[in-house]
């Protein structure tokens, strides 16, 4: 498969063209971001890590009838998939109050919610990726129509069946993820993106301790190695 040129580059990702119309090659990058890009980093290993560890949980999640945009891994930090039109829709599901719940609703952190939360941010970085409703998300023309929106939070759910016995299983908590959908040329709506420590909190079981990109967040230790534990634990 041949890397041409590039298409976009993001924070976290670059993708590039290949010979094939439809498909694209996703390059997973050493940087990191938070809070909108006002804090910068880089921790060399990280894409390769990144990489690995949705291709397992992609590969999860196919296995667990829920079609994702992955082809094959390619190298280290290069993964085959397919191209979709990104909904700009962050779908968001949550386990655990923490975060921005907890400033925006006043909510314990650490608090288990008594309901797997879903919301909806409106992909846009110069808004600040705000929380948007179903009527905001008509209006923006996000979606076709509204059962559009009830397939992401349908689709949300089931992620999150999957994902969270198979976290527990490895001694994780599952506190929430971002994913990211996409419609590729048949109409098929397809899970994109990534599924990593830098769109997902994971904690351990028994410790509490973050794994995921609070360690970067809230400058709580080496973010290799968190990441390092989190592909290690799902790899047994
Ligand atoms: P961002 O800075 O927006 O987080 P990333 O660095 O994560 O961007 O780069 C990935 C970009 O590519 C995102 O905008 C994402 O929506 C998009 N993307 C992910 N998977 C696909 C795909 N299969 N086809 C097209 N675009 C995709
Ligand atoms: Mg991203």
């Amino acid at each position: 498969m041949t890397k041409k040129e590039m298409l976009y580059e993001g924070k976290g990702k670059k993708l590039f063209f290949t010979d094939d119309e439809n498909l694209l090659i996703s390059e997973f990058k050493d940087d990191l971001t938070a809070f909108n890009a006002l804090k910068k980093g880089s921790e060399e290993g990280k894409g390769a890590l990144n990489c690995k560890i949705s291709k397992v949980l992609f590969d999860l999640l196919e296995k667990n009838g829920i079609a994702t945009h992955l082809v094959q891994v390619l190298s280290d930090n290069e993964m085959l998939v397919k191209k979709v039109s990104i909904i700009p829709i962050e779908v968001v599901v949550r386990n655990i109050a923490t975060g921005s719940l907890v400033k925006r609703l006043g909510l314990t952190d650490g608090e288990k919610l008594p309901f797997t939360l879903v919301e909806f941010y409106y992909k846009d970085d110069s808004l600040g990726d705000p929380l948007i409703n179903d009527a905001h998300a008509m209006l923006l023309k996000t979606v076709k129509d509204v059962s559009e929106l009830d397939k992401l939070r349908e689709l949300g759910n089931k992620v999150n069946e999957v994902l969270v016995p198979f976290f527990d299983a490895k001694g994780l908590i599952l506190v929430d993820f971002k994913l990211e959908f996409g419609v590729d040329k048949d109409g098929n709506i397809l899970l994109a993106d990534e599924i990593s420590p830098d769109s997902c909190r994971l904690w351990d079981k028994n410790t509490l301790e973050k794994l995921d990109k609070d360690r970067f967040r809230q400058d709580i230790g080496s973010v290799r190695a968190g990441y390092e534990r989190v592909l290690n634990a799902i790899l047994n």
